[in-house]
């Protein structure tokens, strides 16, 4: 089946920025079967791009139009697939009340130009976007569909692998099977480098592997085949096949958050924790906390900024902070066992680090991180983190890295990092 992609954008144009999705969408097309026919880049202008797409669904039975869906007068991907369709952009409200939700939990107020986002041409079906508010439309046209898909690569790659693929699949008759990994302590390329001799070897397979913030990835893969059950045999015997290689650093098959995957161990222990923060400030308390009946084993947590606030409350000794400073194996330790003690907590979880922008010196530099556990029986410890990126994504990662430290404790697996 013939497909083609069209990439939107005027920047892609003018700067030029380079267009990443374009290799992406291909890529996908091909390895489900797809014949890729054409690629072009138009700039964001309504009439050049309506009979752009009148051209393309009247010769493809497959079009993939990316970019040009944001909230600004500039965006007119949706007029153009109304107008090359003949079908009108319809207001959608089931789209304005998921909309309106997801800008309340962002403390965003909704505005006119939002709406823009919650028109859908009447014939389509939405795909659903998991990381913007952008989301994709699939359009029935007489030779087969037109397909338009958010710009941000970090939106319309999650949203391929979910929604999209398995609609491309069932498209060329195929019954399609996904399952998902989710995967931690592993770089992508870690995970690519061990998962990609097992992968090879199967046909009729996609896997996409998604960088969803350190140290977190998931892998998806799709397995198609004429019929829905061996589809699914095939997809179980490569997951089983891909997890019994990547061991330990798989946490969920269900997509579950690391911080509920720590909770429903510590509830099939019986056992509670308390945690201590020092540079991420409650990012792992509110992790934590996300899940309703995390009561059952979080006892609560301190935010300890201080030196004085870690020693008053925690019991960080000030020889240990003169010493060795705030940022230290010896502090992480401490804190980790003094909030364990305060709380009478089973375990006890610290984390002390330099976030920066500034404040880091060469033995220490910005992203030195330590994560201290104090477990039940025996010494607390700590671990060194040695992180990159800006201070968010510093203290993201620490949140997360703790959370699957703590994780690999509980299971009894002693971890690298
Ligand atoms: P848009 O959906 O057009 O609002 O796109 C939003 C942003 O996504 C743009 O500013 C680009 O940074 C990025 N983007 C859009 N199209 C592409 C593309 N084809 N390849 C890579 N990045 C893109
Ligand atoms: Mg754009």
């Amino acid at each position: 089946m013939h497909a083609e992609i069209i990439a939107v954008g005027s920047e892609l144009l003018d700067e030029p920025r380079p267009d990443t999705n374009s290799p992406f969408l291909a890529q996908v097309l091909r390895s489900i079967g797809y014949r890729l026919v054409r690629q072009s880049i138009l700039p964001d202008d309504l009439a050049m791009l309506a009979s752009a797409l009148r051209d393309a669904c009247s010769r493809s039975a497959v079009v993939i139009c990316c970019g040009g869906l944001g909230s600004t007068a500039d965006d007119c991907t949706v007029d153009a697939a109304a107008m090359a369709l003949g079908s009108p952009p319809v207001p959608d409200s089931r789209a304005e009340k998921r909309l309106r939700k997801w800008l309340r939990l962002r403390r965003r107020r909704i505005t006119k130009l939002h709406l823009r986002q919650t028109r859908r041409i009447a014939s389509a079906a939405w795909l659903p976007n998991r990381l913007g508010t952008a989301w994709g439309q699939w359009c029935p046209t007489p030779r087969g569909c037109l397909v338009l898909l958010p710009g941000p690569p970090r939106e319309l790659q999650p949203l391929v692998a979910e929604s999209l693929l398995p609609r491309l699949a069932a498209n060329l008759g195929h019954a399609c099977a996904t399952r998902v990994l989710s995967i931690a302590g592993m770089t992508e390329t870690e995970v690519e480098a061990a998962a990609a001799p097992i992968y090879s070897r199967h046909a009729n397979l996609r896997t996409t592997i998604l960088a969803l913030g350190e140290p977190h990835v998931e892998l998806h893969f799709h397995a198609w085949a004429h019929a829905a059950s061996s589809a699914q045999r095939r997809a179980d015997r490569l997951a089983r096949a891909i997890e019994r290689r990547l061991g330990s650093a798989v946490f969920s098959r269900q997509r579950a958050s690391l911080a509920s995957v720590v909770g429903r161990l510590l509830r099939a222990r019986n056992q509670t924790l308390a945690v201590a923060e020092s540079c991420t400030g409650g990012l792992l308390g509110q992790r934590l906390t996300a899940d309703a009946g995390a009561s059952d084993y979080f006892l609560g947590g301190v935010v300890a900024y201080s030196n004085a606030a870690k020693h008053s409350l925690l019991g960080v000794p000030a020889s240990t902070l003169a010493r060795w400073g705030a940022v230290s194996a010896s502090t992480a330790i401490a804190m980790a066992a003094g909030v364990r003690l305060q709380f009478g907590a089973s375990w006890g979880v610290s984390i002390t680090g330099i976030a920066g922008p500034g404040g880091g010196v060469p033995a220490k530099p910005v992203g030195t991180v330590f994560v201290g556990l104090a477990p039940p029986q025996g010494p607390a410890r700590a671990v060194r983190l040695r992180l990159a990126g800006d201070r968010a994504q510093i203290r993201n990662h620490s949140a997360q890295t703790a959370l699957n430290l703590l994780r690999l404790a509980l299971l009894g697996i002693p971890k690298r990092r």
